[in-house]
């Protein structure tokens, strides 16, 4: 992969949505653009900082000096700001008052003179608003998409869903106008989903999630270009869809993989974006265990669930006899600490682990992980691809139902789950996907896909070329 240039002349600002996932995406895009020669401001919230501060330490985040973190408030009151999981007000918050300091914060970095000018912005999808301030300053503003490209496209037809009556408002739904396993035949380039796998708010006009998503969907068509998160095998139809309907789309997934080009030396590779500290003991305890025998569970950084669901989750994995790693959340039961009864803690000790948060990306790398229970978020996803580990699927809200339908239903790479979780079926689904030829099936497409994921972003691969284009036809 060739360095764009040795000078920095390009100062590119790189602003997440302040979640998790999404930070960790935008991290690997500004690690690799840093990589081609670009100078680099990480744009993120005062909390989030905090919290990554807390999670690696100030050392991690000292960057470069051409690699630099800034922060701008997220303009929710301090007291509210221990709230991690109010991602609602978080996103109203974000979207009416981050322009202002965002605007500030440029005017500031180009006022420091050994600083290039900034001459590019790459934001989050849903901090579009980040394109006011690329215009006002007359420069490049790119939108990078950190969600399949489906959930676009079912966006860019939503008011074709609404003429044709198929997403009644939510308080208008009655038996004979709510058909919620009819399948979607009507967004082009997508195929295998049903009503019920779009977000439950899609279509609601007076609901504030639905609202945020078109508008940011939307205004990304405003964009100097769309960077997105995938990869053109992976998801060619759509990607030829949603094309003429777009600003020129770049494909430079899995960055997971991509990020891989940059040489194991480069000061930038121990760079963690993690909000919560890693447990890395969970390694020595999959040392021990035999290839391909362990579970690997874990719901991303958002999902809550019930102290029922856990329960129910906890028997099944106990039940189903094959060795656990479980990562729980602190805070991943709404308003409890997620504690296990502690009849389960003796059971626990001999089948599983527990852990609070771990390295994902590297714990699936890891030979001993025979498959993944997974609420399919979309970076979890391609976490999977990228190592060939085959899913039972949880989706839990917004875009996971149509990732994982995808994942099962298209790609061929797991087993979706019932939403009301018990315990034998979760004993089921880990016994059939472990122990069957079915799952055996799984694991072989899932390592297909895992080969077509490497292809894209060795050199000659269509992500590895993107990058190069995008640069070259937009950022530079
Ligand atoms: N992740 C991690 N350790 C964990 C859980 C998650 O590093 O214990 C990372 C994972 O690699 C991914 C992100 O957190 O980058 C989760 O993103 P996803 O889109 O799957 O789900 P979300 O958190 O948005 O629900």
């Amino acid at each position: 992969m060739e360095t764009f240039t040795k000078t920095k002349k390009h100062h590119a600002i790189c602003l997440p949505l302040p979640l998790q996932s999404h930070i960790n995406a935008m991290l690997k895009l500004a690690k690799l653009l840093h990589f081609k020669g670009f100078h680099i401001t990480f744009v993120n919230t005062e909390f989030n900082h905090q919290r990554l501060l807390n999670a690696v330490g100030s050392k991690s985040l000292e960057g470069l000096p051409d690699f630099r973190f800034k922060t701008i408030p997220d303009g929710l009151p301090s007291s509210d700001i221990n709230t991690t999981q109010d991602i609602l007000a978080l996103l109203e918050s974000i979207s009416k008052n981050c322009l202002v300091p965002l605007i500030n914060l440029i005017s500031k970095l180009n006022e420091e003179s050994d600083d290039p000018r900034v001459s590019c912005i790459v934001a989050d999808c849903t901090t579009s608003f980040a394109l006011n301030a690329s215009e006002k300053l007359g420069i490049p503003g790119v939108i990078f998409l950190p969600v399949s490209p489906c959930v676009m496209a079912s966006y860019l037809h939503c008011q074709v869903l609404i003429d044709k009556g198929l997403i009644p408002p939510i308080d208008k739904r009655t038996p004979a106008n709510w058909y919620p396993d009819m399948p979607i035949t009507v967004i082009p380039g997508v195929r295998d989903i049903r009503v019920k796998d779009l977000s439950s708010s899609f279509g609601d006009e007076n609901d504030f999630v639905h609202n945020f998503s078109f508008r940011a969907i939307h205004e990304s068509s405003k964009a100097s270009a769309i960077i997105m998160h995938t990869f053109d095998a992976l998801e060619s139809e759509v990607l030829n869809a949603i094309q003429p309907l777009l600003p020129p789309i770049y494909t430079i997934g899995p960055l997971q993989l991509l990020e891989q080009n940059i040489p194991n030396t480069h000061q930038l590779t121990s760079l963690r974006s993690n909000l919560l500290e890693e447990d890395q003991k969970c390694f020595e305890w999959l040392d021990m265990k035999a290839p391909n025998s362990v579970v690997y569970v874990n719901f991303g950084s958002t999902t809550v669930l019930t102290k029922q669901q856990l329960i129910e989750f906890a028997w099944g994995l106990v039940n189903c006899k094959h060795p656990f790693l479980w990562v729980i959340r602190p805070d991943i039961v709404i308003g409890e600490t997620a504690i296990l009864p502690p009849e389960f803690t003796e059971e626990i000790a001999d089948k599983g682990m527990i852990s609070g948060w771990c390295p994902q990306e590297q714990v699936l790398g890891h030979s001993s992980i025979g498959a993944f229970l997974t609420h399919s978020g979309w970076n979890s996803t391609l976490d999977t691809i990228c190592s060939g580990v085959p899913i039972i699927s949880w989706p839990f809200a917004g875009d996971q139902p149509i990732n994982s339908r995808y994942s099962c239903f298209h790609w061929g790479i797991g087993m979706e789950m019932d939403k009301d979780v018990k315990r034998e079926k979760v004993e089921g689904l880990v016994r059939e996907l472990m122990e069957s030829d079915k799952g055996k099936r799984m694991k072989e497409k899932a390592m297909e896909w895992k080969k077509s994921a490497h292809e894209s972003t060795k050199a000659g691969g269509s992500s590895y070329a993107n990058l190069d284009k995008v640069i070259k036809e937009v950022l530079a």
